[in-house]
């Protein structure tokens, strides 16, 4: 495939593109970079405060890629350079956020620069210099569905247009001001706005991406092995540290909230998409003669998910404990799960996403493009990434008398 991908329909060589990747040493930034280094010929200037989760890119001069990735060290916050690497680019790709639910109602003010205040130079440079951006925004500028203001036993919420989730029609519905919950999805929205102004009034070439919970290995970390002993990260890292360390996983307000997950090399095939890949697009849909794809994702705001992936929390903590005891091999415990409030969980100001599912109707007739993975088996791969990544370390870690 490596070869292939990089001649165009016409069997011409690919334009290599420059991309510059802000918050590239995360999650989706190191799938992302992974995906770009293998299967094209782009050059990536990588930008974060941590580089963790790529050094396996970085590291090996010898590597066929060495040459087309760079890692720069840079805090967008404050930093100088964030101009000219811009300036350097094709494209601009930014993944930089606080976005982990922990953060949102006990660091409102750090949720919200983050979220607006530090993307305001990045789309302000972009547009300035004429330079295309694809911004990561989220599913959670939806908030609550229309349906969970229906009384419990209305026929109204088995409707979807009372819960799908649709990118051109769907309304943004936030809890009250001092729910802090909805900090970060406000100031996503406010940045989502302010790009499709600058869009609008000066003509800036932009993609949206609102990922509907991406999930695999290397999201986030596990407290206490390669993050904060106190931290808590979203879902998927939440039990798996529960199952390696054979706690009961925790169910906040009952586990009833409803998500979709997809597996983050799905998700990253979209936005490949984006970045323009032609031959990708041809395996994906027969439609593909017409437009280029900048072209058919320039001026767009794209769900990112799989519909068909839906579970409660409850749900999901019971598959993963399944999973989880296929491949490590370890009998369940006697009592799986634990139910806990979300006040004593997250703390005060916490507030919930009843439901989210993606309308995929955009994303399908612009890009073509579809899920492929269902919730089993992303999980499978993913959690024997996790056993075999901590186990060892966990094991280590409970053997370690405390203080020492
Ligand atoms: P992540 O936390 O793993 O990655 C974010 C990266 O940005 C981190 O490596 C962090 O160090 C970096 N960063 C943050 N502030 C920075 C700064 N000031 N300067 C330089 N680097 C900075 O998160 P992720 O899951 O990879 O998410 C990436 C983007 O996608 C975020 O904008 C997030 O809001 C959005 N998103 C992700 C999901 C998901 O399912 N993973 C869901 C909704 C939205
Ligand atoms: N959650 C849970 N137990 C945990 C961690 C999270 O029940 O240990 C719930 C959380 O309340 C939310 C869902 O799982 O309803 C997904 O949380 P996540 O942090 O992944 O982010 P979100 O999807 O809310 O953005």
């Amino acid at each position: 495939m490596a070869s292939a991908a990089r001649v165009d329909l016409d069997g011409k060589p690919i334009k290599p593109l420059t991309i510059c990747m802000i918050g590239a040493g995360g999650f989706i930034g190191s799938h992302l970079c992974e995906k770009l280094m293998a299967e094209t010929p782009h050059k990536v200037l990588a930008l974060d405060v941590y580089n963790d989760k790529i050094k396996h890119l970085l590291e090996p001069d010898t590597a066929e890629w060495a040459d087309r990735i760079q890692f720069h060290r840079i805090n967008i916050k404050h930093d100088s350079r964030l101009e000219g690497l811009i300036k350097m680019a094709d494209l601009t790709i930014n993944l930089a956020a606080i976005c982990t639910p922990a953060d949102y109602n006990t660091r409102p003010l750090d949720t919200i620069y983050s979220n607006f205040i530090d993307a305001l130079p990045v789309v302000k440079y972009c547009s300035e210099n004429g330079k295309r951006l694809i911004h990561f925004s989220t599913c959670e500028v939806y908030g609550k569905t229309i349906g969970s203001f229906l009384p419990k036993d209305s026929p109204l919420r088995q409707e979807p247009e009372y819960y799908v989730l649709k990118e051109d029609s769907s309304p943004c519905i936030f809890g009250s001001i001092e729910k802090q919950r909805w900090s970060y999805a406000c100031a996503k929205q406010l940045i989502e706005r302010l790009i499709y102004a600058e869009g609008a009034e000066n003509g800036l070439e932009f993609t949206i991406v609102r990922p509907f919970n991406w999930i695999g290995p290397r999201m986030d970390f596990i407290p206490g092995i390669d993050g904060p002993s106190e931290g808590v990260p979203r879902v998927l890292a939440c039990f798996s540290n529960n199952l390696l360390r054979r706690e009961p996983l925790k169910l906040v307000d009952g586990g009833e909230s409803q998500r979709t997950f997809i597996y983050i090399k799905d998700a990253i095939e979209a936005v490949l998409l984006m970045i323009c890949l032609h031959l990708v697009l041809l395996a994906y849909n027969d439609d593909n003669s017409s437009q280029e794809n900048p072209a058919r994702a320039n001026g767009h705001i794209f769900n990112v998910g799989n519909p068909n992936n839906e579970v409660t929390v409850r749900q999901l903590a019971e598959m993963m404990t399944e999973v989880y005891s296929k491949v490590s091999g370890e009998p369940t415990l006697d009592v799986p799960t634990v139910d806990i409030s979300s006040k004593e969980f997250y703390g005060v100001g916490y507030d919930d996403s009843d439901k989210r599912i993606p309308d995929m109707t955009i994303i399908n007739r612009q890009l073509g493009w579809n899920p492929k993975t269902s919730l089993w088996d992303l999980l499978e791969s993913t959690l024997t990434y996790q056993h075999r990544t901590y186990a060892e370390a966990i094991k280590k870690a409970i053997a370690k008398p405390a203080g020492t």
